[in-house]
């Protein structure tokens, strides 16, 4: 194989691009990471909640732990998570998930995404990583390698370039992959609240139809909204003041913890799913967002990107007799081992997102019985709620 100046080329320095980096780096292999913007190096102030949280799971965890990360986040501000419960859209259907009948110490860790992306930022200056600034304009193949051009003109020859630069992915588009995408024609809003009554580590999913309500637990008297509704309903809250978005998020979540009081101001996301079905191609592999945007109902979109960075890095470093990092044979390795979790993310948030949106009495009779009919065997409860935390 021609000389390559690195192994792998990383488009994309989010939470997945830099965290499959620094998995990179810490076992040797020569990595670059192309940021398209001052990406990961925002910090967080103390008192200045992100409105940005994430529901890491304990599989991320402990990828994170292994690459250097876990151990740089302010344990003041993780809120682990040890217990769920949902809510159907008819009155007493309910399911609750325990990380003690579940056999752990925390079903998901609440942690701020600036604090996580200053700690990967951090570990990362610990290892040989080369970062550049992008964003990738070109891409040139060959047998042996890939040339992956920059626009400020330098270009990085590779054995490997992985996407890893989200939905709208500029790699997938220079390497011809495509991608089917599903608009929601939802938005999520997302704000912090302080809140009256203990949330006591539990974080609650409230099923509105199509619309989702969640609150989940953050450190101390503050719990962190992600609300998925309709665009007409979400421009309607996003335009409420203060007290009466407080207002709406407490009286839609049955008054359960008090009164409450905005403490960061509300951001909203436009929600698709996205999924390629082929995340690999000569000399490419895409990661992340890039390759499968899922709802975020489950909370666990992060969480399928670390799955990838973890298996790719796995993959690539533990290739035994093959020299080539960028080899067919080993993409295929990656594709295998990836395929089922995230086509079973897909199919689990798509489809429970469809049979909520389902309008009409019984298709509403049929999710909430199906609801407290898992809630009665405690075998399935506990069974979902490992699958949730792998
Ligand atoms: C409201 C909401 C709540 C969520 N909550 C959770 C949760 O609780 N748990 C969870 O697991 N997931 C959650 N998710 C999903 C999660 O936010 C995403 O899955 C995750 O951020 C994807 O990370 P990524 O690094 O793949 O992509 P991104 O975060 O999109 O990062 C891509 C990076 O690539 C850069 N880039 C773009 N183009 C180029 C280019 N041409 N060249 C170089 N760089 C480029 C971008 O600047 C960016 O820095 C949530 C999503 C939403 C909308």
């Amino acid at each position: 194989m021609k000389a390559s100046t690195f192994d792998i080329v990383i488009a994309g320095g989010g939470l997945v691009g830099a965290s499959c980096a620094l998995a990179l780096g810490r076992r040797g292999v020569r990595t670059a990471l192309i940021t398209a913007d001052a990406g990961l190096l925002a910090t967080t102030q103390a008192g200045d909640w992100d409105a940005r949280i994430y529901a890491v799971s304990p599989a991320s965890m402990r990828f994170l732990r292994n690459i250097g990360v876990w151990s740089r986040l302010d344990v003041q501000r993780i809120a682990p998570c040890t217990r769920m419960e949902i809510f159907g859209d008819r009155d007493g259907a309910h399911l609750a998930f325990d990380a003690y009948e579940a056999g752990t110490t925390a079903l998901a860790y609440m942690l701020e995404s600036r604090a996580l992306a200053a700690a990967i930022d951090e570990a990362l200056q610990s290892v040989a990583c080369v970062v550049r600034r992008g964003p990738v304009v070109g891409l040139n193949r060959d047998a042996g390698g890939a040339d992956v051009v920059l626009a400020s003109g330098e270009s990085l020859r590779c054995a490997l370039l992985v996407g890893a630069d989200g939905a709208a992915s500029g790699v997938r588009e220079l390497a011809g992959m495509q991608a089917q995408r599903h608009d929601y024609a939802s938005h999520a809003v997302v704000a912090n609240f302080s809140i009256g009554k203990p949330h006591r580590g539990c974080a609650c999913q409230w099923f509105r139809g199509a619309d989702v309500l969640a609150l989940l637990p953050l450190p101390g008297n503050r719990i962190s909204m992600v609300w998925s509704a309709h665009e007409a309903e979400a421009h309607r809250l996003l335009a409420l003041a203060e007290s009466a978005l407080a207002d709406a998020v407490a009286e839609a979540s049955g008054g359960r913890l008090g009164r409450l009081e905005l403490v960061t101001p509300a951001r909203s996301f436009p929600l698709a799913r996205l999924h390629v079905a082929d995340p690999v191609a000569e000399r490419v592999v895409l990661i992340g967002d890039a390759a499968h945007v899922v709802h975020p109902l489950a909370g666990q979109g992060v969480n399928l990107g670390f799955g990838d960075a973890m298996a790719l890095a796995e993959v690539i470093t533990e290739r035994g007799p093959i020299l080539d990092p960028g080899a067919m044979a080993l993409l295929r390795r990656y594709r295998r081992r990836r395929a089922e979790p995230i086509l079973a993310m897909l199919a689990m948030t798509h489809g429970l997102h469809g049979l909520f949106a389902l309008p009409g009495g019984l298709p509403r009779f049929f999710r909430n019985t199906g609801l407290n009919l898992l809630r009665r065997v405690p075998v399935v409860r506990s069974m979902l709620a490992r699958q949730a935390m792998s």
